[in-house]
């Protein structure tokens, strides 16, 4: 069996709607569906609650919802008695979010609790979309809130982990009892429930995660994700056109990847795939022929030559500065302790005897800067910022076999006459990354690029 997973930007509108129908509708395969809000629907519910509002503010937001939906609906579903169901359903649905819009507004006051219970709104509207197509299209879907389907959680607002073993135990019944009755479950990506009952999501874009948990609990023989682009490329195509698509990667490297800014899978999707050597194909909705990208446990193809660039610029660097932070231990855990009790992520952390350099969000840069100022242990004497800064991550499994490849890329990095900042190398066989200055990033991307694929 397997599990099919389909972004927003296939769902915002009934002709690409109807594409995602007719790869599910193709094949009478054992299949569970999973599906992200469409397009741009979580977004405008952060927006909504970012902000205080009137009551007349939410009754006019969740019939903007409301239409939305049952426009799609209108443009895609042909039989009357299968659209006016999935109205129904859609209204229905919208009730207890539009009673908690309520509270919120009279409250003026967001929770991380609330905040995670308004935001996965789009994804249990997406569901009832789908199956009410689908069904339209002849084959018996269901709609499935992962709440109640059993998507387990460790509870963590807005950056929950699932619990493979308690998800298994709760998924696998209902799916097998819906599989026996001959129907397809349509369910929510994005989000699941904690051992409290509250739900919980899992990131921006973890609707991917969640089909990722799915298979895993499921012992699926493949994982589909499917996108609008051929799968992972070779560079960011924004940057250089003739970026070539990549047929195979190991989970090692698409992990990499997708960690480093490569925007075609969540980062956290590839690990429930690889607890149980499940393959992960990423397919293009649009181009459903075109071959994707296939990653699995090995990657055997060109271990001559590194797989793919990737780029961040949206990351700064925090440097400590302190006699001995080197030699002294303990410094780099306070240091990372008081960062993530204030939900700020590291990416990457070099150290050396009197300074330890930190790669941030550069959203988080400002709190990072205080929380760094406030520790008062004593062993820092400066903190500098730099947020003029763009990360490169060069990844293939080549990079742990064979030699040469670091000096081929920094010998074309130099003869862009570009500095670089901070590197790391070594954490991972099959990665490493430096930063260069903003400017520079796009002409070095270039010219690494040509270093190793010749355009
Ligand atoms: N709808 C959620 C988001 O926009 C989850 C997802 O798209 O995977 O972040
Ligand atoms: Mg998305």
């Amino acid at each position: 069996m397997r599990v099919l997973k389909f972004g927003g930007s296939s769902l915002k509108t009934a002709p690409s709607m109807l594409d995602v129908g007719n790869i599910i509708a193709a094949d009478r395969e054992r299949k569970v569906v999973v599906v992200s809000a469409v397009s741009g629907v979580t977004e405008s519910l952060l927006q909504f609650v970012a902000q205080p509002r009137k009551e007349e503010e939410v009754r006019a937001f969740i019939k903007k919802l409301r239409d939305m939906h049952v426009q799609l609906m209108e443009e895609a579903i042909k039989d009357e008695d299968i659209l006016n169901d999935g109205v129904e359903r859609i209204e229905r649905k919208l009730v207890r979010l539009e009673r908690m819009l309520y509270g919120i507004s009279y409250l003026e006051e967001v929770t991380p609790k609330t905040k995670d219970f308004v935001q996965c709104y789009g994804e249990r509207l997406s569901v009832i979309l789908v199956a009410a197509m689908l069904k339209d299209m002849g084959v018996k879907a269901v709609p499935c809130d992962a709440d109640e389907l059993g998507i387990m959680t460790d509870g963590v607002f807005g950056s929950a982990t699932a619990d493979l073993d308690a998800t298994r135990w709760s998924l696998v019944p209902k799916i097998q009892e819906m599989f026996y009755n001959g129907q397809t479950p349509i369910v929510t990506g994005f989000f699941g429930v904690g051992p409290d009952g509250a739900v919980t999501v899992f990131g921006r874009n973890g609707s991917d995660y969640s089909a990722a948990a799915i298979a895993n609990a499921l012992d699926a023989e493949v994982l589909e994700i499917w996108k609008d682009v051929d799968g992972f490329m070779s560079v960011d195509p924004k940057i250089v056109p003739q970026a070539v698509p990549i047929r195979l990667l190991s989970y090692d490297e698409a992990a990499e990847l997708a960690y480093f800014g490569a925007k075609i899978l969540h980062p956290m999707t590839v690990e429930p795939a690889r607890a149980k050597n499940i393959a992960i194909r990423v397919k293009n909705v649009f181009n459903p022929d075109a071959e994707g990208t296939l990653i699995q446990q090995k990657s055997d193809e060109n271990l001559e030559c590194i797989k793919s660039i990737s780029c961040m610029r949206n990351l700064a660097i925090v440097k400590v500065f302190g006699e001995g932070a080197g030699y002294r231990t303990g410094v780099m855990s306070v240091i990372s302790q008081k960062l993530s009790d204030s939900d700020v992520n590291i990416y990457s952390a070099v150290t050396s005897q009197t300074c330890i350099a930190l790669l941030i969000d550069r959203k988080d840069l400002s709190l990072a800067k205080k929380i760094l100022s406030d520790i008062r242990e004593g062993f820092i004497s400066k903190i500098e910022t730099n947020d003029d800064l763009a990360l490169i991550c060069i990844v293939g499994e080549g990079l742990g076999f064979s030699k040469g490849i670091a000096s081929r890329v920094f010998n074309a990095v130099a003869k862009e006459g570009a500095s670089i900042g901070l590197i790391s190398a070594g954490a991972s066989m099959v990665a490493y990354h430096f930063t260069v200055d903003k400017k520079d990033l796009d002409k070095v991307t270039r010219a690494v690029h040509e270093e190793f694929f010749g355009c």
